[in-house]
Protein backbone atom coordinates (compact mmCIF):
# COMPACT_ATOMS: atom_id res chain seq x y z
CA UNK A 1 0.00 0.00 0.00
CA UNK A 2 1.05 3.40 -0.80
CA UNK A 3 1.71 5.96 1.61
CA UNK A 4 0.01 8.34 -0.64
CA UNK A 5 -2.89 6.87 -0.46
CA UNK A 6 -4.45 8.17 2.35
CA UNK A 7 -7.45 10.90 3.57
CA UNK A 8 -6.86 12.23 6.73
CA UNK A 9 -10.23 11.67 9.00
CA UNK A 10 -12.59 15.31 9.15
CA UNK A 11 -13.90 14.47 12.73
CA UNK A 12 -11.66 14.09 15.90
CA UNK A 13 -12.20 13.07 19.27
CA UNK A 14 -12.62 15.32 21.65
CA UNK A 15 -9.33 16.98 22.96
CA UNK A 16 -8.84 15.48 27.07
CA UNK A 17 -6.47 16.47 29.54
CA UNK A 18 -4.63 13.90 31.37
CA UNK A 19 -6.44 13.41 35.05
CA UNK A 20 -2.67 13.16 36.27
CA UNK A 21 -0.75 15.81 35.01
CA UNK A 22 -3.07 18.04 32.81
CA UNK A 23 -1.04 17.65 29.69
CA UNK A 24 -3.25 17.02 26.47
CA UNK A 25 -3.82 13.32 25.73
CA UNK A 26 -3.26 11.96 21.70
CA UNK A 27 -6.54 12.85 19.91
CA UNK A 28 -7.68 9.47 20.21
CA UNK A 29 -10.37 6.57 21.35
CA UNK A 30 -9.79 3.65 23.61
CA UNK A 31 -6.62 2.62 25.60
CA UNK A 32 -4.73 6.26 25.68
CA UNK A 33 -1.05 7.12 27.49
CA UNK A 34 -0.29 10.77 28.33
CA UNK A 35 2.99 11.22 26.10
CA UNK A 36 3.99 13.61 29.40
CA UNK A 37 3.40 11.13 32.26
CA UNK A 38 2.85 8.12 31.07
CA UNK A 39 -0.63 7.48 33.09
CA UNK A 40 -2.87 5.17 31.00
CA UNK A 41 -6.42 6.80 30.49
CA UNK A 42 -9.51 4.75 28.80
CA UNK A 43 -11.26 7.13 26.59
CA UNK A 44 -14.97 5.93 25.03
CA UNK A 45 -16.87 8.40 23.35
CA UNK A 46 -20.13 6.70 21.60
CA UNK A 47 -20.62 10.23 19.49
CA UNK A 48 -17.41 10.14 18.04
CA UNK A 49 -17.62 6.65 17.36
CA UNK A 50 -20.99 7.35 15.89
CA UNK A 51 -19.69 10.18 13.71
CA UNK A 52 -16.56 8.41 12.11
CA UNK A 53 -18.80 5.07 11.25
CA UNK A 54 -21.02 7.44 9.68
CA UNK A 55 -18.15 9.93 8.12
CA UNK A 56 -18.16 10.50 4.23
CA UNK A 57 -14.48 10.39 2.30
CA UNK A 58 -13.45 10.62 -0.84
CA UNK A 59 -11.38 7.76 -2.25
CA UNK A 60 -8.03 9.36 -2.72
CA UNK A 61 -7.43 7.43 -6.06
CA UNK A 62 -10.94 7.80 -8.04
CA UNK A 63 -13.09 10.87 -5.48
CA UNK A 64 -15.62 8.10 -5.34
CA UNK A 65 -17.62 8.88 -1.98
CA UNK A 66 -17.75 6.24 0.34
CA UNK A 67 -18.95 5.99 3.91
CA UNK A 68 -16.35 4.49 6.15
CA UNK A 69 -18.10 2.81 8.25
CA UNK A 70 -15.71 1.72 10.81
CA UNK A 71 -15.68 3.33 14.35
CA UNK A 72 -12.55 3.61 14.81
CA UNK A 73 -8.99 5.76 13.08
CA UNK A 74 -6.67 5.11 11.70
CA UNK A 75 -8.75 2.49 9.60
CA UNK A 76 -7.85 0.51 6.38
CA UNK A 77 -11.13 1.12 3.98
CA UNK A 78 -11.15 -0.48 0.19
CA UNK A 79 -13.24 2.38 -2.51
CA UNK A 80 -15.97 0.30 -3.91
CA UNK A 81 -15.44 1.79 -7.40
CA UNK A 82 -11.84 1.17 -8.05
CA UNK A 83 -11.19 -1.17 -5.38
CA UNK A 84 -7.97 0.58 -4.08
CA UNK A 85 -7.15 0.10 -0.52
CA UNK A 86 -6.87 3.20 1.56
CA UNK A 87 -5.84 4.25 4.77
CA UNK A 88 -8.31 6.57 7.68
CA UNK A 89 -6.02 8.50 9.12
CA UNK A 90 -6.51 10.19 12.63
CA UNK A 91 -7.85 14.09 12.47
CA UNK A 92 -5.04 16.07 13.66
CA UNK A 93 -6.76 19.13 15.38
CA UNK A 94 -5.16 22.64 14.35
CA UNK A 95 -5.04 25.70 16.11
CA UNK A 96 -4.47 29.43 15.70
CA UNK A 97 -1.93 31.39 17.42
CA UNK A 98 -1.26 34.81 17.50
CA UNK A 99 2.59 35.54 17.45
CA UNK A 100 2.61 37.85 20.97
CA UNK A 101 4.97 40.14 18.57
CA UNK A 102 3.12 40.69 15.27
CA UNK A 103 0.08 39.29 16.17
CA UNK A 104 0.55 36.95 13.08
CA UNK A 105 -2.14 34.21 13.02
CA UNK A 106 0.15 30.96 12.85
CA UNK A 107 -1.83 27.55 11.99
CA UNK A 108 -0.21 24.67 13.71
CA UNK A 109 -0.77 20.95 14.87
CA UNK A 110 -1.84 20.34 18.46
CA UNK A 111 0.94 18.22 19.75
CA UNK A 112 1.25 17.88 23.59
CA UNK A 113 3.58 19.23 25.63
CA UNK A 114 5.98 22.76 25.33
CA UNK A 115 6.68 23.96 21.89
CA UNK A 116 9.04 26.63 20.96
CA UNK A 117 7.68 28.34 17.46
CA UNK A 118 9.52 31.07 16.07
CA UNK A 119 7.23 33.63 14.13
CA UNK A 120 8.03 33.77 10.33
CA UNK A 121 6.87 37.20 9.99
CA UNK A 122 8.95 38.84 12.92
CA UNK A 123 11.05 36.35 13.75
CA UNK A 124 10.26 36.37 17.53
CA UNK A 125 10.80 33.44 19.53
CA UNK A 126 8.26 32.34 21.83
CA UNK A 127 7.23 29.31 23.74
CA UNK A 128 3.55 27.80 24.34
CA UNK A 129 2.29 24.67 26.23
CA UNK A 130 -0.57 22.58 25.42
ZN1 LIG B 1 -0.21 12.79 32.19
ZN1 LIG C 1 -11.84 4.72 -5.82
ZN1 LIG D 1 5.48 37.75 14.69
Amino acid sequence: MSDELSVESRISPPSLSCPRCDNLLPASLGELKCSMCGAEVKVDHPVTKRKWREEKVGCPNCSKVLIAGVDRRPANLQCSSCEIHFELRVNRPKIEIACPSCERKLRMNVRPGKREITCPACDTEFKINF
